[in-house]
């Protein structure tokens, strides 16, 4: 409906410059200052359509999952936390419908089927750098036997006797008030207003089957926990050969065992002996982008961390990617042999470090919190 190719008037493998050329052209003609406000909304489609595929990280987003794609975890459920806001989208996706139609006229058999929700196992390198990934759903297909028609090949459905096609039934019943008409589907055909005398063999007159297919997707650089990608008309299959409903990917993230996400950023611990913080030193981490050497300043503080730019999470739609901090913790032995304590207490005795003292002007968190608060 609202294909943003369409808006802008140029082919699906347009380059950024047709583009271009394609929204400026439009845009003189919609612009509500020329074209007059009942432009308006079109003008803001223009604009949308032109934002997206100019984009052209957007843009593949919205190529893979149209529209809705673009909007990434908790478009429904608010900004991350519940990862399993399953109930919100089966409510939204698969409630009402079905049942029959109140109009008059037979109801058609093909109906729209419905929208599948799969979950994506992903891990951070995945996450990270892209992947393309197989899947497998079980899912409604169109019956391969009758093609969708619900019949054994070379039959046909036959209007139905009762209704004689209409697909209701009209009752006069008498009542204190006169004759009440009333019309109720016809119970013969369930309404369809055909029969279908010989259902087919492999679907029992479904027009659908059951299958397990698998599927090739692209995971988008950027995704996060809960990302919903959406695969417009990948569902399954509606009944007698209905068109498919779209299918949802919903991102699980693969806890890494080394690496935190927050956003685009990533965390990570170390452990640095005392000795070592005192007088720094220089190792290797692996990163998700392979071995990179990590300098830890001589007199490095528990908690301070070490920032390595680039490093992070991709962004989904803007590019670029996030850092890796690099969190300090040191670490005090607990316990010391006889020479390691002989050692320490020279040391201690050269520096002067005998005496326990309260940290003057030193303020707590909690004062620092205080003190921001009341803009101080
Ligand atoms: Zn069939
Ligand atoms: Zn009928």
């Amino acid at each position: 409906m609202n294909d943003y190719y369409e808006i802008l008037g140029v082919s699906h493998d347009a380059n950024q410059d047709e583009i271009k050329k394609a929204y400026r052209k439009k845009a003189r003609l919609l612009h509500p200052d020329y074209a007059g406000p009942e432009s308006e909304d079109a003008f803001k489609d223009l604009s949308v359509a032109y934002e997206t595929l100019s984009d052209p990280q957007k843009r593949q987003m919205y190529d893979i999952g149209g529209p809705d794609a673009l909007h990434g975890g908790g478009g429904a459920g608010g900004a991350g936390g519940d990862a399993f806001g399953f109930a919100d989208i089966f409510e939204s996706m698969f409630g009402g419908g079905g049942g029959f139609a109140s109009s008059s006229g037979p109801v058609p058999r093909a109906r729209r089927g419905q929208d599948q929700l799969l979950a994506v196992e992903a891990t951070l390198e995945e996450e990270t750098f892209g992947a393309k990934k197989d899947i497998s759903l079980d899912s409604f297909v169109v019956c391969a036997r009758c093609g969708g028609s619900c019949c054994e090949p070379g039959t046909h459905p036959t209007t139905c006797p009762t209704c004689g096609g209409t697909g209701s039934v009209t009752r006069i019943q008498r009542s204190l008030l006169g004759n009440v008409r009333t019309q109720t589907p016809c119970q013969a055909c369930q309404g369809h207003g055909t029969i279908i005398s010989d259902p087919c063999h492999d679907c029992s007159g479904e027009g659908r089957t059951r299958t397990r297919r698998t599927l090739s997707v692209d995971i988008p650089v950027g995704v996060d926990n809960g990302t919903r990608i959406r695969l417009s008309g990948r569902g399954e299959v509606g009944p007698a050969g209905g068109p498919a409903g779209d299918l949802y990917l919903e991102i699980h993230e693969k806890k890494h065992p080394i690496f935190t996400r927050r956003g685009d950023d990533l965390h990570t611990w170390i452990s640095v002996p005392m000795s070592t913080a005192a007088l720094g030193t220089v190792f290797q981490l692996q990163t998700l982008d392979g071995a990179r050497e990590v300098t830890i300043n001589a007199g490095v503080q528990p908690q301070d961390e070490v920032v390595l730019n680039d490093l992070g999470v991709g962004h989904l739609q803007r590019g670029g990617r996030g850092d890796l901090h690099v969190h300090v913790d040191v670490e005090i032995p607990r316990k010391l042999d006889q020479r390691s304590r002989e050692l320490l207490e020279e040391l201690a005795s050269i520096r002067g470090e005998t005496r326990v003292e309260p940290r003057r002007g030193d303020q707590s968190m909690f004062e620092r919190l205080r003190d921001k608060l009341t803009g101080q």
